[in-house]
């Protein structure tokens, strides 16, 4: 069977009937259930992670598609920012900001939105390939004008509330990409290093004593015009090795010395002390004690030392009293005012730095500090915290109403409202919304020199203010030449930035409509969406910025359901990397397995928001169990059960399975309506396993195979489970469902409703249950006793009555009878052994082998090697042979009243003692020879 061939005749199949359109268009006028795809970045190759969410996507849309639900659906792409800058300069080999500008803005952002088609095909392809059933060609892409409009509408909407300010504010900054970042980005690029921490001397101009500082960014010294201390925080002057140095009480033990002085905060406040590093200027304001409130008591010092444009805390507690050094260029190194350093990257001038200090006298103390700081989520560097002019969105503003509306939002699991996301809430900061960089959605803000700002919300509105032509693109550089006329008579200029990348995504649902000025009415039947799935790492990004744009702009929440799922890591737990190597190409793994092992596996492992392990063994599992075995029941069903007639059977086990496959339809679909795409795969997997092919199939196989008898019955309860197996399948397992349900129909499974659970008859189900019990602790019994299953007994007893099922456990032990009695000493010593199969009650096999059950397990082992060697020999099941002759068989005149069966068992015209020409094979302790005449 070949799993990819089947899969990919299926693609063609859906595209040449246009199966998902109609899946669609069949359920106008049923409700609607709304969707919104998280859009990927546009650049690099759809990995492990985008496929998982997609999947799980898929699952649940088309899960409501077959409740009736009109299921619209289009995909989107993130086309802008640093992802798509980061990746151009790497193929350009730049290595600053700069080479861009000397390159052309005009020909790098035109190669930017060149370099987008790549991405979007590779994911149309493996969108197909994976049956996300998503219409990509009405993708919304964020970099085209439409896209662009909207957002601008969005921001002149935010400016008109107040919520768009401008202001000088310490913004986590890149020094290699010379960009601030937002909150959100920050967020994504946390690492753990190790940094050299310092403990240094501040020599007190007003009294005999020197400052304790400790700091883990030595370079941020240079720039120190202040130190900070806790007002009603006790402190300490110590004597260290000979020095008077002041610290906090509750920190002193971490030196040794003597205690010479105790005082508070405020004693220190207004006191003088020298600078550290004379070299940078600085005028009288400067070097005094403050008191802050932001004093740990538990890390450090107890002393804080102030560099105001390097840190936000330094700069609101410095509250512009103080100049604002800033000797540190925006590519992150020192500037001429620190002459010894200058052109040095800071974060790789620590050694120069703590050599300056030692020189100085001032070092006391170097630690090594192990920590996580924050990284740029695009091209890996440190970031530093840098004073800077920025736009922001003032959330904080409306950090209630987000609060409020996070609290509407069904979240899977519940856990993250409150927790992860409501955690991020409370935190809230003003959004850092401009970027001084290319590739992105212009910040429509023009100003004059005169002061006055002007926000743009549409091209018909920068249209009739322009001085000049508006170009068709508005894309930097384009839009710069773009000049306004102020209300003072000068020009207006545009402001030099783009806007956050996380913002574009962010006014999806609105901007992918063109909202306003286009599908007013689509934007409001899918507003909010019923909808959205993607990783647990959007709580800080799509989640939220989603939640806070749309809160600002409409005062609601956008969606109403979110699902959240887990990263995907490889077989060791480990992040899957590039560089690593650490995992293979999903197509490749695709044309090897199939897709349906690669969704089953990212479906079936874990809950949907846990951290996935996942590699080619988990993969290849999955195509064993799941797949194959589904796969098999239906061959096994093409095979023996084709034509049968629809009839009620009266036969109890086919009665138990089809109210096995009821049960299953019923718990499947409660677990898809919470969300729960884990436990409703897991509970069809075992169905498929367990119940229909290990158990039904297996236990069944003679009144499939023989055509006599109840065949019918049999055979027609075999078609009408793989059919309801089928269509509960569809929505998790498309491609299976289809192969199985088409082959039996001829119709799609896709174009059908999820199944009516039909009747459950618990009693039966219970019965079985305790057949299986009782068969198993009647294996375990002949497991201790080394007896075969396929040497046959002569009874079983069981200490209880049951209702159902005694040819069952009769065919699974291998017995003759099955017996009740419940006076269970008289069993207890040999030729019984017992196993007790529930709280007491026992099972009983009587052990005694007769010279004739003897024979008859030799026979059966015979029959079983017969069998095996017609299919080394690769003869269909029903062709028959001429002879069978047997050699070296000891016992050959204990089976010969067996042979007559035997011969029919394994379709030979007779089977003989004789000299066989074949190799020889171990036997029951002896060796024998089979040969199989055609
Ligand atoms: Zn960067
Ligand atoms: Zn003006």
């Amino acid at each position: 069977m070949n799993v990819p061939e089947i899969e990919l005749s299926l693609i063609k199949y859906w595209k040449e009937n246009k199966i998902f359109e109609k899946s669609v268009q069949n359920r106008k006028g049923g409700g609607k259930f709304t969707f919104l795809e998280g859009p990927p970045y546009a650049n690099g190759k759809p990995h492990y992670g985008h496929i998982s969410s997609r999947v799980i996507k898929d699952v649940f849309l088309r899960y409501k598609t077959m409740k009736g639900f009109l299921v619209e659906r289009s995909g989107g792409f993130d086309t802008h920012g640093l992802p798509v800058e980061v990746e151009m300069e790497k193929k350009l080999g730049f290595k600053s900001k700069k080479q861009i500008v000397d390159y052309g803005i005009e020909r790098f952002n035109n190669e930017c939105k060149a370099s987008t088609s790549k991405p979007i095909s590779d994911f149309k392809q493996i969108t197909e390939r994976i049956g996300f059933w998503i219409d990509m060609e009405k993708s919304y892409i964020t970099m085209e004008d439409y896209y662009i409009e909207s957002v601008w509408w969005s921001l002149k909407e935010l400016w008109k509330q107040g919520l768009l300010s401008e202001g000088d504010k310490v913004v986590p900054w890149c020094p290699r990409c010379e960009t601030s970042q937002s909150n959100t980005e920050v967020a994504l690029g946390y690492k753990e290093i190790v940094d050299k921490s310092v403990y240094v001397k501040f020599k007190c101009k007003d009294r005999d004593f020197s400052f304790l500082v400790w700091t883990t960014t030595p370079w941020t010294l240079y720039a120190n015009v202040a130190l900070a201390v806790g007002k009603e925080l006790d402190y300490v002057v110590k004597e260290v090795k000979g020095e008077k140095l002041v610290i906090l009480s509750d920190l002193h033990e971490k030196f040794e010395g003597k205690i010479l002085q105790k005082l508070k905060g405020k004693e220190l406040e207004g006191l003088n002390y020298e600078q550290l590093f004379t070299e940078v200027k600085c005028d009288e304001r400067c070097f005094k004690v403050i008191t802050a409130d932001f004093v740990s008591t538990t890390e450090g010092t107890g002393i804080v030392h102030l560099a105001p444009a390097f840190g936000e805390d330094d700069f609101n507690a410095c509250d512009k009293k103080f100049p604002l050094l800033k000797p540190v260029n925006e590519n992150g190194t020192f500037t001429k005012d620190v002459p010894s350093l200058e052109g040095m990257d800071v974060r790789k001038a620590g050694d120069k730095i703590i050599k300056n200090l030692e020189e100085k006298g001032a070092l006391v103390k170097i630690e090594n500090y192990t920590h996580d700081y924050p990284h740029c989520w695009r091209c890996e560097t440190p970031l530093i915290y840098y004073a800077r002019n920025s736009w922001f969105i003032q959330v904080t503003k409306i950090k209630e109403k987000i609060l409020e509306n996070n609290e509407k939002i069904n979240w899977f699991p519940n856990y993250i409202k409150n927790g992860r996301f409501g955690g991020f809430l409370n935190e809230l900061r003003d959004w850092n919304l401009s970027r001084e960089r290319f590739w992105g959605i212009p910040l429509p803000i023009w100003e004059c020199e005169c002061g006055n700002k002007e926000c743009i919300g549409s091209k018909k509105e920068l249209k009739e203010k322009a001085l000049n032509e508006v170009p068709s693109d508005l894309h930097r550089p384009y839009i710069d030449e773009v000049k306004l006329k102020c209300k003072c008579g000068k020009e207006m200029k545009r402001v030099p930035y783009i806007i956050d990348v996380w913002y574009d995504s962010g006014a999806a649902p609105f901007a992918k409509w063109h909202y306003p000025f286009e599908n007013q009415d689509k934007f409001k039947e899918n507003f909010p969406v019923d909808f959205i799935e993607e990783g647990l790492d959007q709580t800080r990004g799509w989640f939220y910025t989603l939640l806070a744009i749309n809160t600002a702009l409409f005062g609601e929440t956008p969606y109403k359901n979110v699902l959240v799922t887990g990263m995907v890591l490889d077989e060791n737990g480990k992040k899957l990397s590039k560089s690593k190597g650490n995992f293979i190409d999903p197509n490749i793994l695709i044309d090897k397995y199939g897709v349906e092992a690669l969704r089953w596996t990212l479906i079936s492992q874990v809950e949907t928001w846990e951290v996935k392990k996942f590699g080619e063994t988990a993969v290849k599992q999955n195509y064993n169990k799941y797949v194959l075995t589904f796969l098999n029941c239906f061959e096994y069903f093409k095979t023996y059960c084709l034509n049968a007639v629809e009839v009620e059977s009266k036969n109890p086990l086919d009665k138990w399975i089809i109210s096995r496959m009821n049960h299953t339809i019923d718990k499947v679909e409660g677990y898809l309506e919470s969300f729960d795409a884990f436990r409703a795969s897991k509970k069809l997997e075992d169905f498929i396993i367990n119940d229909l092919s290990n158990w039904y199939i297996r236990l069944s196989r003679e009144r499939f195979e023989s055509k006599d008898g109840d065949w019918n019955e049999a055979a027609s309860t075999l078609k009408k489970v793989l059919k309801k197996a089928g269509l509960t399948a569809a929505c998790l397992s498309p491609f299976i469902a289809e192969h199985i349900y088409y082959g039996i129909e001829k119709q799609s499974v896709h174009l059908q409703d999820f199944p009516e659970k039909g009747e459950v008859d618990k009693e039966l189900e219970d019965s079985m249950d305790e057949a299986r019990k009782i068969i198993e602790a009647g294996r375990k019994i002949r497991n201790l006793n080394k007896i075969k299953t396929r040497q046959p007994l002569e009874r079983v007893i069981i200490t209880k009555k049951i209702k159902e099922f005694e040819e069952i456990i009769k065919q699974e032990l291998n017995v003759k009878r099955l017996e009740f009695n419940d006076d269970f000493e008289e069993f207890t010593q040999e030729p019984f052994a017992y196993e007790e199969f529930e709280p007491e009650q026992y099972v009983v096999l009587d052990l005694t082998i007769t010279p004739e059950l003897k024979a008859e397990g030799i026979v059966n082992e015979l029959s079983r090697r017969i069998q095996q060697r017609r299919k080394e020999e690769k003869l269909t099941v029903n062709q028959k042979v001429k002879k069978i002759i047997v050699e070296g068989l000891k016992e050959w005149s204990s089976i010969e009243p067996f042979l007559e069966n035997l011969k029919e068992k394994v379709r030979a015209e007779s089977i003989e003692n004789g000299k066989a020409n074949a190799k020889e094979e171990d036997f029951e302790g002896g060796k024998i020879k089979i040969e199989i005449v055609k």
